[in-house]
């Protein structure tokens, strides 16, 4: 769990980004403090409109990176455009686009939210943590060190809550726990799939569930279960969340991650005999201590092999306490180029399964105000779609609307109403 600052300058355009960064760091358990001081990290979203913006953005990173012991984040318009301006100032920060903060932030480790939080209802997206803790022990977690082993309340209190969150307004329902795939495991039997089976046919109303983060072992002894809930249930977003971490045994096994590749690629292939359709999303750890060259070209290739349409790529960083921070590291150059490398596969991948979809139409969920008049949604297999000129339209969130894909932005898709 980290506290995180944020600051944002510029249009409304950059503070709906803010708004999308900070939903999902809430998604993740972490809390927002005001006194940069007090942070964990700090972000800056920057402007770029004129040069004295320019300067005064360089002077507040410089601030940010002297005065706090935060790692600083620089992200916004200044950051894409002129991302080297900082480094040349000699500001010390991560520069990155909107989209990849809450992953750098989250640091490739999995939610904090726990159960014993309050289902949040943000506009018409509600939150819903199914447990609290994992069965795993992974190297390089500090968040196992708050949560614990899994603990799980029991089905019929999530179909409630689930059920509440939708009278309150929710559309969608975002499943989140460290690691939904062994809900259950403490209670005798994984049960993920009941679980998501029970809300689909209990709870009225017409709804999509996102399922969040699931380990790949967890999920492999249910995978044909889960697979056939999806296929039966419109009701689930045909999407899996399972962080691979790496696509090399040697490195799963210094973190300790208990799964293994071939177990990862069971998982896909089964959810691909079961969905026409489906989105698979992982994640890597870029640059372990233990990673060697050739490790990391069996990341690139298992990356090329499973082509994931949703990818967070984290360069290691050490997390205080745990095993892996204990391990000599690699040097920074080494982290940042395999970074660079898995980021181009990445964006070609992405780019192109976004491509495919231009001229299809879709039903699509609109879930979150977009940028200027444009409305976002996600279609049944929880692709982004941004359509402009929806707000004109008076589509309103919550809305299924239908429409065609009339180009992409490499990581969501660009439509027009049908
Ligand atoms: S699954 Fe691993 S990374 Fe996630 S909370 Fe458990 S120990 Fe940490």
């Amino acid at each position: 769990m980290a506290r995180y600052h944020i600051e944002t300058y510029g249009c409304t355009s950059n503070r709906g980004e803010s708004r999308q960064i900070e939903r999902a760091l809430r998604e993740g358990g972490h809390y927002r403090v005001d006194r940069p001081e007090e942070a964990d990290v700090a972000i800056l979203n920057t402007c770029t409109v004129v040069e004295k913006t320019e300067r005064n953005m360089l002077n507040r990173a410089r601030e940010l990176d002297e005065e706090t012991p935060a790692d600083l984040v620089v992200t916004g318009c200044m950051a894409i455009a002129q991302g080297e301006a900082f480094e040349r100032a000699g500001v010390d920060a991560d520069v990155l686009h909107w989209d990849e903060v809450p992953e750098h932030v989250l640091n490739g480790e999995c939610p904090t939210v726990t159960p014993d939080t309050e289902p949040i209802l943000d506009g018409v997206v509600g939150i819903l943590p199914i447990a609290r803790g994992c069965m795993s022990d992974c190297s390089y977690c500090i968040t196992k060190h708050a949560t614990g082993k899994i603990d799980s309340p029991p089905v019929e209190e999530n179909v409630r809550k689930a059920r509440a969150l939708v009278h309150a307004g929710a559309r969608e329902i975002r499943i989140t726990g460290q690691d939904t795939g062994v809900y259950g495991w403490d209670a005798g039997e994984r049960t993920l799939h009941v679980l998501l089976e029970r809300i689909c046919e209990e709870v009225d109303g017409e709804f999509r569930i996102r399922v969040g983060m699931a380990n790949p072992k967890g999920v492999h002894g249910i995978r044909e279960e889960l697979a056939q809930v999806f296929a039966d249930h419109d009701e689930l977003y045909n999407f899996l969340h399972i962080p691979v971490q790496s696509g090399s045994d040697n490195v799963l096994a210094e973190m300790r991650r208990q799964h293994t590749v071939d177990e990862y690629l069971e998982v896909v292939e089964t959810f691909d005999e079961y969905l026409e359709e489906w989105t698979l999303s992982t994640d890597f750890i870029v640059g372990f201590p233990t990673e060697t060259e050739t490790d990391h070209q069996q990341s690139l290739e298992l990356l090329e092999e499973t082509r994931p349409e949703k990818i967070n790529i984290t360069r290691f960083s050490k997390r205080p306490g745990t095993d892996a921070a204990a391990m000599k590291g690699l040097g920074g150059q080494t982290k940042k180029d395999r970074s660079s490398e898995m980021t181009d596969r990445k964006m070609a991948v992405v780019g192109a399964a976004y491509e495919s979809m231009v001229g299809t139409e879709r039903e699509v969920l609109i879930v979150e105000d977009g940028t200027g008049d444009s409305m976002v949604g996600y279609d049944h297999a929880y692709r982004k779609i941004a359509i402009p000129g929806a707000e004109r339209e008076g589509v309103e969130l919550g809305e299924f609307v239908t429409c065609r894909v009339t180009g992409h932005n490499t990581v969501y898709a660009l439509a027009e109403l049908v």
